[in-house]
């Protein structure tokens, strides 16, 4: 089927069109620049972004596709989770294509969407090639898979036994997203929003054992109530005290290394936990997803462990990792193409959907 995926739950603006598993476009505007120097996402400014970039959007997918409206099979939009008022504005305009078009619309879960990134195969979308070679895109998304979607609105480790039928929340952040927290130590540290960038560069010239931040909710207590939940607000205190306890004496603050060890915390507990699901569950392959995906040590720590433990390890191209619309409709058509009934018009923006809903 051929399918329009609208993607707006954060500050990208993603049209996305897919025919089944094959990409024809993936159109991104993102508001990123206008929320730097609030050093992070205002929904408002995110909302009014939408709006204004939506129709350009649109018009750029279906330009790169080669399409007509006309032609669709359906069109499907995030509807949860994420920023309410930013999401209520794909939504509408969802809503408002389906039915000008009459074509049938399905609401989807943006969470499992980034698991729905995976199956997209097509021209520019070289498959990844790690430097221990078990990173791969190419091929069948093999399931039950255990996935880790880490950006700046979510830290969350999946378990997927049916991409449309069958997805389990393993665990979740209990405070701040990893993203977020590469960009408020960003800031701590003077570096430019958004931060998770500017950390990897800097943590290149740092030595990460020079300084051991702790690594949040690993300890045996811990283990026993959050085994797959993530921390990382201890982490950032803990970063800001070292560092203005030296600003405090007068002291020169080491950047490279703050940021390698605390770059190491990240990843370390990121990827331990995540291996730690496959260990357990008895699952070995892992897909990663989501914008921190991008980190150069996330993404070192993954293809090591995952080689050593022998888990296949799958890491979508950077452009289907961040928020887009390729990923709704690559989600869209695998519900188009099991036959299920469209969602209708009564649906809402759900800011927290769960991810047991896979279809709202
Ligand atoms: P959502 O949470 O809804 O998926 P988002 O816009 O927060 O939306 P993305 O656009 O996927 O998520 O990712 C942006 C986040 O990824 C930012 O927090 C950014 O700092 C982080 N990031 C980007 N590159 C890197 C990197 N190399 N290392 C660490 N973090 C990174
Ligand atoms: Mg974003
Ligand atoms: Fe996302």
């Amino acid at each position: 089927p051929l399918v329009l995926g609208i993607e707006t739950s954060c500050d990208e603006t993603g049209i996305g069109i897919v025919r089944g598993r094959t990409l024809l476009a993936n159109a991104v505007a993102s508001s990123m620049d206008e929320h730097a120097r609030f050093g992070g996402v205002v929904p408002e400014v995110a909302a009014r972004a939408h709006l204004e970039a939506l129709r350009p959007t649109i018009e750029r997918a279906v330009a790169d596709a080669g399409i007509r409206l006309e032609e669709l099979d359906a069109v499907a939009v995030t509807s949860g989770p994420g920023l309410a008022g930013a999401l209520m504005v794909g939504v509408a305009a969802a809503k408002a294509l389906a039915l000008s078009l009459g074509t049938p619309l399905y609401a989807v879960n943006h969470l499992v969407g980034h698991v729905g990134a995976d199956l997209l195969q097509g021209e520019g979308l070289r498959p990844a090639s790690g430097r221990h070679g078990a990173i791969s895109t190419v091929g069948e998304l093999e399931l039950p898979t255990v996935a880790l979607l880490v950006s700046g609105g979510h830290t969350s480790l999946l378990l997927v036994r049916d991409l449309i039928g069958d997805v389990e929340l393993l665990g979740e952040t209990i405070d701040d997203a990893a993203g977020e927290a590469f960009d408020k130590v960003a800031r701590l540290l003077g570096l430019p929003y958004p931060g998770g960038p500017h950390i990897d560069r800097v943590a290149a010239d740092g030595d990460p054992d020079a300084i051991r931040f702790p690594r949040g909710l690993t300890r045996p207590a811990d283990l026993e109530r959050h085994r797959y939940d993530f921390s990382f607000s201890g982490l950032k205190t803990s970063v800001a005290r070292w560092v203005e306890k030296r600003r405090d004496a007068g002291e020169e603050v080491p950047v490279a290394d703050v940021a390698a060890g605390f770059r190491e915390a990240v990843a370390d507990v990121l990827i331990g936990k995540a291996v730690a699901a496959c260990r357990d569950l008895g699952v070995p392959r892992l897909l990663l997803g989501g914008g921190v995906v991008a980190n150069a040590r996330v993404r070192e720590l993954a293809e090591q462990r995952a080689a050593d433990e022998g888990i296949a390890l799958r890491i979508p191209p950077l452009s289907l990792c961040t928020d887009n619309g390729a990923m709704i409709a690559s989600l869209g058509a695998q519900l188009v193409a099991a036959g299920r009934p469209p969602s209708g018009l009564d649906f809402g923006a759900d800011s927290t959907l769960p991810v047991t809903e896979i279809q709202a």
